[in-house]
């Protein structure tokens, strides 16, 4: 059955995926989402006989209705080849009793491969499909990761150009020299004078630009996203929940149908909304617990019911964290609020206004499923050490926020009497050696005197995980990205790169 897309904002038509793919965002400034959430239509069995490629055709052709078999096959077969370093594209593994689903084995070694290996090759389709003649201009905001990932989805895809915001002190320096050191003559990344919010913001304000997008229209050119507010971002995040769990089931660690709880290290809450959509399609997920480092918004408002931005924004050593405006919480207020655009406008505006907005008990009751624990800078490097001096198994400062939100779930469960799941599934979403000083740090203080590669040796030698190829290329690879800007030029950056 076809599935379409509506703004979270105003009552408009809906589109279809492929339209909602293009436009990344709706014109009111709302995110799509899907008018009904599908149910999987293969048994948990047969999945659990199904590779990864199988499993993610499975779930998009449920969302991505537009799309042909063929079409959606090749662009799967395209993202989920040989640029992940593993057959199996997300492996688990087990430490100390809980699985770690490693997300981070595609080129640029972080979860965000998994969603944009694939959506260049979607959004190239749905143009065709839609007999699109502009150049698509991808503009993103980063707090490091995207950046990266998105870079190397689009680098030298015809059609396509894209432009990368990060904030310039706020990513870690492998993350910086992964971005500064990207080839391709469609490609620009520039470092803001502010935080992650401000590129986010910063973003938003040029695509809602409409005298830009007009003039932009008249040279051929058009927006799309590539941050997590594309529907075509979230759907193949869905995936890897359904294979997940059917790997689990297929190594016999769980019966089929047990519950399990699941762990997601959230930021902008596109991750664990995936997780959440894997539930709704009926995927036995109990609890998702949505871990947050120090900046704890998120903690805060499943506590109390109330969203609230006004604080200090914590850099941590979990950066791609570091997020004070979940953008894709939006998509579930509007679900929490009975699919109604109005309320969710409203808070929305809220949010603008006065930077903070509170739902009803009513609300409140919708968000069930969920519960928000974080972890501190302490307790993150405390989890990190505590898994390796036990299992060996090292791991990144994302996921050590995810692991030790985790035990605090268990531990409060526990003692409150409210049994949980005997097996979880703790979303690992960075490898370690992208994080190689603080982890290291975290390890033994005596590593911070070591320079950033080599940190990676030493780490490959502790955990005995080959230096992945990500690291190897930018050992020595040129800087060819070193343009800076203020906030409020972000707009000129991109009129300049457009010559417009
Ligand atoms: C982006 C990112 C997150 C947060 O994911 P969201 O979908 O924004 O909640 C967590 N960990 C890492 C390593 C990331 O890159």
């Amino acid at each position: 059955m076809e599935i379409l897309y509506r703004s979270t904002r105003t009552e408009g038509s809906a589109v279809t995926a492929s339209q909602a793919i293009l436009q990344g965002l709706a014109d009111d400034g709302g995110l799509f989402v899907p008018e009904r959430i599908p149910a999987l239509d293969v048994s948990l069995g047969r999945l659990a006989q199904m590779d990864y490629r199988q499993t993610a055709y499975e779930v998009m052709k449920l969302f991505l209705t537009d799309f042909t078999r063929e079409e959606l096959t090749a662009c799967i077969e395209s993202a989920y080849d040989s640029k992940f370093d593993t057959e199996e594209i997300a492996p688990i593994r087990e430490a100390d009793g809980v699985f770690y689903l490693e997300l981070f084995h595609g080129a640029t070694i972080a979860f965000k491969d998994m969603a944009l290996s694939i959506l260049p090759h979607l959004m190239i389709t749905a143009a065709r499909k839609n007999r699109m003649q502009e150049e698509i201009v991808i503009l993103t905001a980063t707090s490091g990761d995207t950046g990266k990932a998105a870079l190397a989805g689009f680098a030298g895809v015809k059609g396509t150009k894209i432009i990368v915001f990060y904030p310039k002190n706020g990513v870690s320096p492998i993350q910086e020299k992964q971005m500064v050191t990207q080839k391709g003559d469609n490609t620009l990344v520039v470092g803001i004078h502010g935080n992650f919010d401000d590129a986010q913001t910063g973003v938003k304000k040029i695509f809602s630009d409409q005298a830009l997008r007009e003039e932009m229209a008249r040279k051929g050119f058009r927006f799309s996203s590539a941050n997590s507010i594309n529907i075509g971002r979230l759907v193949p995040q869905i995936c890897y929940y359904v294979y997940g769990y059917a790997r689990l089931l297929a190594q016999g660690k769980i019966a089929e149908g047990e519950q399990i709880d699941v762990t997601v290290p959230t930021g902008n809450f596109g991750n664990i909304l995936a997780a959440y959509y894997a539930k709704q399609m009926g995927l036995p997920i109990r609890r998702l617990i949505c871990a947050s480092n120090e900046n704890k918004v998120l903690y805060d408002f499943f506590r109390t019911g109330t969203y609230d931005r006004n604080r200090e924004f914590v850099l941590t050593q979990s950066p791609s964290m570091d997020i004070l405006i979940s953008s894709n919480l939006e998509r579930m207020i509007y679900h929490i609020a009975g699919d109604d655009p109005r309320v969710n406008r409203d808070l929305m505006e809220q949010l603008n206004s006065r930077g903070a907005y509170g739902i009803t008990p009513q609300m409140r009751e919708g968000l069930r499923d969920f519960c928000g624990f974080y972890a501190s800078e302490e307790e993150t490097s405390a989890e990190i050490r505590r898994l390796y001096e036990t299992c060996g198994y090292v791991m990144d400062t994302h996921t050590a926020v995810a692991s030790a939100a985790y035990r605090k779930f268990w531990n409060q469960a526990r003692e409150s009497g409210d049994e949980p799941c005997k097996k979880a599934l703790i979303v690992s979403t960075a490898s370690p050696f992208k994080f190689t000083r603080s982890v290291m740090k975290a390890l033994d203080p005596k590593y911070d005197a070591m320079g950033d590669f080599e940190l990676a040796d030493e780490l490959s030698a502790l955990s005995g995980v080959k230096v992945p190829k990500a690291i190897e290329e930018i050992r020595s690879a040129p800087v060819v990205h070193d343009r800076q800007c203020d906030v409020a030029d972000m707009k000129h950056v991109v009129r300049d790169f457009l010559h417009l």
